[in-house]
């Protein structure tokens, strides 16, 4: 077997005929996973770079594998999204998020990744509104990262955002800059804050192309009163670099890698990374 990676799930043994087996077991898992309490949350803090404060967690789900161990989100997400698994998953990460965030300080924020089939699927808004009203979590502490192609996606999609905004929480537009979106879409969608994607990121310290985008980017979200995180800030040098660019909010590897929550020390008002 040429299991290359952690968590590798397709062995390319017996050819296309065991990966295609493998991807069905794998479906199976999927399905029976949420009901066996499989999936967890880890989170990552986005940080205020002026003041070094933390200001809220993304929550990141993981799948523990009972064979195959802790399984990243790359690796089953697009498979959820296939087999419409992703409307329940989706549905266990937000109330989750939300029961876990109602216990943190107001201050602190929480942002959940959407899939556009959620979107899509026409129940979200009223999923969105069972979690807040579940957990007692302020809508106004959460944020909700979809990724650009929601902007190609139909009505019913950014209907679905508008509703959601209206309820009080916030729309983020996540990895920007890596998928097709015209700028004019921007100001016609409820974003609150704009995520530059990691790729951008890793890339500043050698390429000024790269510095230029984000100086762009960033004066573009100040014009539309949005706010703006860089994500994927792993080097000091990124974030003096993105600091330079007027980028105010910075998440990453040089703060903290996603970890469960037992694992984290909530923090209190003093609390900061400078
Ligand atoms: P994303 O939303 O862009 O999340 C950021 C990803 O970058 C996370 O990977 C995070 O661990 C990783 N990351 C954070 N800081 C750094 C850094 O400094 N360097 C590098 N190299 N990576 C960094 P993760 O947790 O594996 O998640 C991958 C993707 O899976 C997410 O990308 C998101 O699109 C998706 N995803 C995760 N959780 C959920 C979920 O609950 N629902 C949905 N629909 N998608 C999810
Ligand atoms: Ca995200
Ligand atoms: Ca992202
Ligand atoms: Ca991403």
């Amino acid at each position: 077997a040429k299991a290359a990676g952690r968590g590798n799930l397709v062995v390319y043994e017996h050819g296309m005929d065991m990966v295609v087996q493998d991807q069905h077991a794998l479906e199976i898992d999927l399905r029976l996973a949420l009901q066996r309490g499989e999936f967890e949350l880890h989170y990552q803090p986005f940080i205020k770079i002026s003041t070094g404060e933390i200001s809220g967690f993304e929550a990141l789900v993981r799948w523990r594998h009972p064979q195959h161990g802790l399984i990243a989100p790359d690796r089953f997400i697009p498979l959820a999204e296939e087999t419409g698994g992703i409307v329940p998953l989706g549905a266990w990460v937000l109330e989750r998020a939300c029961t876990d965030a109602s216990k943190w300080p107001a201050t602190m924020r929480l942002a959940v990744n959407l899939s556009p089939v959620q979107l899509r699927n026409g129940r979200i808004v009223e999923t969105v509104q069972a979690a807040l009203a579940a957990s007692g979590l302020d809508a106004t502490r959460l944020e909700l990262e979809v990724t650009e192609t929601v902007m190609l996606a139909g009505s019913e999609s950014r209907e679905a955002l508008k509703a959601i905004a209206t309820l009080g929480a916030s729309v983020v537009l996540d990895d920007f800059g890596t998928g097709y979106a015209s700028l004019s879409y921007l100001a016609d969608m409820p974003f609150s804050k704009i995520k530059i994607d990691r790729g951008f990121v890793a890339d500043l310290p050698t390429h000024p192309t790269s510095r230029a985008i984000v100086g762009a980017i960033t004066n573009l979200a100040r014009e539309l009163d949005m706010e703006i995180t860089a994500e994927g800030v792993e080097t000091e040098e990124q974030l003096l670099i993105l600091k330079a660019a007027g980028c105010t909010n910075a998440q990453g590897f040089y703060f903290a890698r996603p970890r469960p929550l037992c694992d984290i020390e909530l923090p209190t008002r003093q609390q900061s990374f400078n």
